[in-house]
């Protein structure tokens, strides 16, 4: 036995809605030697949407699984996710996270974007292995915040990187040396945003057993108020035969979630919805038989209308407006309203308070955004932009400060 490699020996994930949230957006995944977390973010279903294409874009690894491979594996799940939402105006602007570690020969092969965390419990002490890409995370590298205050800044649900954001994705990776007992902890900022790492490692050490702790740790963060989707994931490592404590998960699916109703459809293979123009294009070239120049006449309304109502679900889908939000943070809705008509719909929670804003700058039209640079940070940049909040230091640039490590 000794001389069989590391591996992992035990497996648990849990996830939960939380107490304020009306779905989760969290998709998490537990399959032999391969842990992964993604935080979906966008209106209507679209986060979860994100969330399971990365998912997804894991599971298809086969064979030993390193850093450029889930590297490889997040880049294509950037471009499934950015696809998707290129042909789905209600997608537009989703994103998620991803947080994923293979076990491989005795190493954590870790890569991450955004803001879910990857930790290490190890003889009774728990160490955070990868670095938030989120406002106050930077803020705090910068030492311009404390770990304290970051915990009740604002902008702490605001991240710099996110799957799906931008035509290119940054993708931190990093190994670490495994020894057997090691215990991979991987969960949502709706964990650590609740119970910080003291609260997480009582947990820990109180409940030797993955499966009773992965709940006990989602159980507090219900308890310390749940205001987010909760996700975590556990797997230790050692010698012996991997027991899997959760759930049986054959297909490795995220099936901890069957109360969301996009969880059949998200598993769809993305995009196949036809552009309006090939809907309307398609009878006017049927021509198998004569057609007559009443016909065509109709047939030339009935082409410009369709065209008007495409131009017009174009236009809605890029305008924008701010209003105060449920949290009292201040939300972005797409949209119009025509008179009596609301064409709006909720989109991105923007986290800036409804207190920094001054009311008549609520309601305001935001403007457009152009189709590559609709992305889920682009709410809060519009925010920031239009001087309607304080601005954080590292996000003062010009131009839309996605990437605040390499803007700043
Ligand atoms: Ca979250």
């Amino acid at each position: 036995m000794a001389d069989a490699p590391l591996h992992v020996v035990e497996l648990a994930r849990h996830t939960d809605t939380g107490r304020v949230r009306d779905h989760n957006e969290d998709r998490a995944y537990a399959h032999d030697e391969l842990v992964a977390v993604a935080d979906g973010m966008g209106g209507a279903a679209a986060g979860e949407v994100a969330a399971q294409l990365a998912i997804r874009a894991i599971r298809q690894l086969t064979g030993p699984i390193d850093t450029t491979s889930l590297r490889t594996a997040l880049e294509s799940a950037n471009s499934a996710i950015r696809r998707t939402a290129a042909s789905d105006p209600s997608k537009q602007g989703m994103g998620t996270t991803m947080t994923a570690v293979a076990v491989d020969n005795g190493l954590a092969q870790i890569v991450h974007v955004g803001d879910s965390r990857a930790y290490l419990w190890r003889d009774g002490e728990l160490r955070q292995l990868t670095d938030d890409h989120s406002v106050v995370a930077e803020m705090v590298r910068r030492g311009t915040l404390s770990a304290d205050e970051a915990l009740q800044h604002p902008h702490r649900n605001v991240i710099t990187r996110a799957l799906g954001a931008e035509p290119d994705v940054v993708v931190d990776a990093t190994t670490e040396d495994l020894r057997p007992g090691d215990v991979l902890l991987l969960c949502s900022d709706g964990l650590y945003t609740e119970v910080d790492d003291a609260g997480i490692a009582a947990v820990m050490r109180d409940l030797p057993g993955l499966d009773d702790a992965a709940h006990a740790l989602v159980e507090c963060a219900n308890q310390a108020g749940g205001a987010d989707n909760v996700t975590v994931v556990l797997a230790r490592v050692g010698y012996g035969p991997l027991q899997r404590s959760a759930r049986p998960d054959s297909s490795g699916t995220t099936q901890e979630h069957p109360t969301i109703d996009g969880a059949a459809h998200t598993d769809r293979p993305p995009a196949a919805a036809p552009a309006i123009g090939a809907r309307v294009l398609e009878p006017a070239g049927a021509g198998r038989r004569r057609v007559s120049r009443t016909g065509l006449l109709i047939g030339a309304a009935v082409l410009v209308v369709l065209v008007m109502i495409g131009g017009a679900w174009w236009a809605i889908s890029r305008s924008f407006t701010i209003q105060p939000g449920p949290g009292h943070t201040v939300w972005v809705d797409q949209g119009v309203k025509l008179g009596p008509i609301d064409l709006t719909s909720t989109w991105q929670d923007t986290g800036v308070p409804v207190a920094a804003v001054t009311a008549g700058q609520l309601s305001q039209q935001l403007g457009s955004v152009g189709g590559e640079g609709a992305t889920v940070h682009t709410a809060v940049n519009m925010v920031w932009a239009n001087g309607l909040a304080p601005i954080p230091s590292i996000t003062a640039a010009p131009t839309p400060p996605t990437h605040a490590k390499t803007g700043g």
